[in-house]
């Protein structure tokens, strides 16, 4: 980091994270929340020890900014309702890091640990890196609105 960059920095208000200013072409978001949010150009991110040296950002993601790319994105997500074989059940806030693909910002955490909404309560069931092995068994998000019978939305049991 150059001397000059330390002065020309914003806190991200979506992500919290510090940037460079003139990276960004929002005032007050990141280039990867102005991407996400609003379509703007996102800098090409190049990370090093947990930054990305052109823009500064350091990865962060809010469960807002993760809930936006779920539409675009091919995984598991944090609270996503999902389905498989009759079940309904939801994805815990739970992750494993997944520590050699730095570069894939907003996936070096491994969602899909799913509590299924039945009747014996913990019912967990790993899929986390499996999303792709979940859709070809006929696996599906499931509308945000469904209602769980015995879980709540955060996979606690009610
Ligand atoms: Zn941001
Ligand atoms: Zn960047």
């Amino acid at each position: 980091m150059s001397e000059g960059n330390l002065n020309k920095t914003n806190i991200c208000d979506e992500c919290g994270s510090e940037y460079y200013r003139d990276t960004s072409q929002m005032s007050s978001l990141c280039p990867e929340c102005s991407y996400i949010l609003y379509d703007y150009e996102n800098c090409k991110h190049a990370f090093k020890d947990g930054r990305c040296i052109k823009c500064y950002w350091d990865g962060s993601k809010s469960l807002f900014s993760i809930n936006i790319t779920k539409k675009t994105k091919d995984d598991f997500y944090p609270l996503m309702k999902v389905t498989l074989n009759g079940e309904c059940g939801v994805v815990t806030e739970e992750f494993v890091e997944v520590k050699d693909n730095i570069q894939q910002v907003g996936r070096t955490k491994l969602y899909g640990l799913i509590c299924w909404d039945t009747n014996k309560q913990p019912d967990f069931e790993d899929w986390r890196g499996l999303w792709w092995t979940f859709v070809a068994q006929g696996g599906t998000e499931l509308n945000n609105n469904h209602q769980f019978k015995f879980i709540n939305d955060d996979g606690t049991s009610k």
